[in-house]
């Protein structure tokens, strides 16, 4: 047990944690400090962040460079109201980061995190129709996407079994099957079927990966082809760049694989490198020229107190800086590469159901008797094996991933590897029997 400070009973005391069912989970890990991709909790352990902090970092913790320049900023302006004002670090973000998209997105709307992002987006899509007096009011999304946890996403959100409570709260949105390898057909056909009804304002997706869903994986032709059945028949394309943004798929942005063009991104997780929580729908300018007029009705009556934040938008800036230096573009080819190694390497192990990759993010689909899902058991004996390791993986249900931050070096991906070889060859399909309980897995055969 820790000797410093008692943060644990402190933290029990007081705080409700994320995604958390507070009476059964494990103790939270306190950390206190990071840098590069590891972090250090109260008795100094080291955990390789190999999740990268839910997706968000993407150049390390405590990064010197971005410090420095979110120090700057807060003595210069820290925040200031974003409706009738502007400063230069949002103007400098939203000129830098335009021509980085693909072509064609013209502006750039701010809020505070990727669910809004995804909000703003799909509020834009459909005011687009109303302002211009034409109906079209339907919002088509994969069956088993995952847009966020507001109310309006979580209606666009696929069936994850989070919802259940708020099922009657949640509009209307049409369901078509998540295009994964032998599902592109289906996929396709059911898009077209709704669209040639002529009442679809949006078609949202996450671009060629599906994260919360255990990171699912299609190709960039199939987007293309759905893309263009959209364009075929009017209806906007909204792709959800928030996790799969800033480099995550080997290139900027997952979109940019493609040859058709989103109309509306959302972007936020990798915008400020993980450090302050910002998010960005962008558009073109036909969307943007649907809601400028003479009549106030037609403005988009969206806004957050934090929105445009300076710090945020300054921290992003030098996020950037960094994302398209030499050093790291060589460490992202370095990483899609070690990744596709590594997969090379288990690809006949006994224990793997499924391997996927889509540039810097790996997934390794674990054999298991029981049901494959989010609640499925062998996730906590995995996540918790991987911890004793002092690694920071969460299987979403028999899926491991690795999605750490770029700089990630080879020693610590040798660390990761090995512990993911270990836990295939000790048969975690065993425990998921229950015929050992995970506290003495944990300690006996695993530890080192
Ligand atoms: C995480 C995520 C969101 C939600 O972002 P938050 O910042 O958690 O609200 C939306 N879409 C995708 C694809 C995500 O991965």
């Amino acid at each position: 047990m820790p000797t410093q400070p008692n943060w644990i009973t402190r933290d029990r005391a007081h705080i409700w944690h994320p995604y958390t069912q507070m009476k059964t989970a494990d103790a939270p890990i306190a950390i206190v400090a990071g840098k590069g991709a590891e972090l250090y909790d109260e008795s100094g352990k080291v955990y390789i962040d190999a999740v990268a902090s839910w997706w968000t970092n993407i150049h390390g913790h405590a990064h010197p460079y971005m410090a420095e320049k979110l120090a700057t900023q807060a003595h210069k302006l820290e925040h200031v109201i974003f409706a009738g004002f502007t400063h230069p670090s949002a103007i400098e973000l939203a000129e830098r980061l335009l021509p980085l998209l693909p072509e064609g997105q013209s502006k750039v709307f701010f809020s505070d995190n990727g669910s809004t992002a995804v909000e703003v987006g799909i509020k834009m899509a459909i005011q687009y129709f109303y302002n211009q007096g034409i109906t079209r009011k339907k919002v088509i999304a994969f069956d088993l996407a995952y847009h966020g946890d507001t109310f309006g996403t979580m209606s666009v959100g696929g069936d994850l079994s989070f919802y259940d409570a708020f099922q009657d709260f949640l509009y209307q949105v049409e369901r078509i099957p998540t295009p994964v390898p032998g599902q592109e057909a289906a996929c396709m056909q059911a898009l077209e079927a709704h669209l040639q009804k002529g009442d679809v304002a949006a078609f949202v997706f996450e671009p060629l990966v599906l994260g919360a869903a255990g990171m699912l994986m299609y190709t960039p032709e199939v987007l293309d082809q759905l893309m263009a059945l959209c364009k075929k028949y009017g209806a906007l394309c909204i792709a959800d760049e928030v996790m799969t943004g800033f480099g995550r798929t080997g290139r900027l942005f997952a979109t940019l694989h493609c040859t058709e063009k989103p109309d509306i991104i959302a972007l936020s997780k990798g915008l400020t490198g993980g450090m302050l929580p910002m998010a960005l729908t962008t558009c073109t300018e036909a969307i943007y020229q649907a809601f400028y007029s003479d009549d106030k009705m037609k403005a988009l009556y969206h806004g957050h107190s934090f929105t445009g934040n300076p710090l945020g938008c300054a921290v992003a800036l030098a996020s950037l800086d960094l994302l398209l230096s030499e050093e790291t573009q060589q460490n992202i080819q370095r990483l899609v590469q070690r990744q596709a190694a590594f997969l090379a390497k288990i690809k006949n192990h006994h224990q793997v159901l499924n391997l996927r990759q889509t540039g810097t993010i790996l997934a390794i689909e674990f054999k298991t008797e029981s049901n494959s899902g989010y609640f499925n058991n062998l996730r906590d004996h995995l996540y918790r094996f991987f911890l004793q390791h002092g690694l920071i993986l969460r299987p979403l249900g028999n899926v491991v991933y690795v999605l750490p931050p770029y700089c990630i070096t080879d020693v610590q991906l040798d660390q990761v590897y090995a512990a993911i070889e270990k836990a295939l060859d000790l048969g975690f399909r065993v425990a998921d029997f229950g015929f050992r309980n995970p506290s003495e897995l944990d300690m006996g055969d695993c530890a080192e």
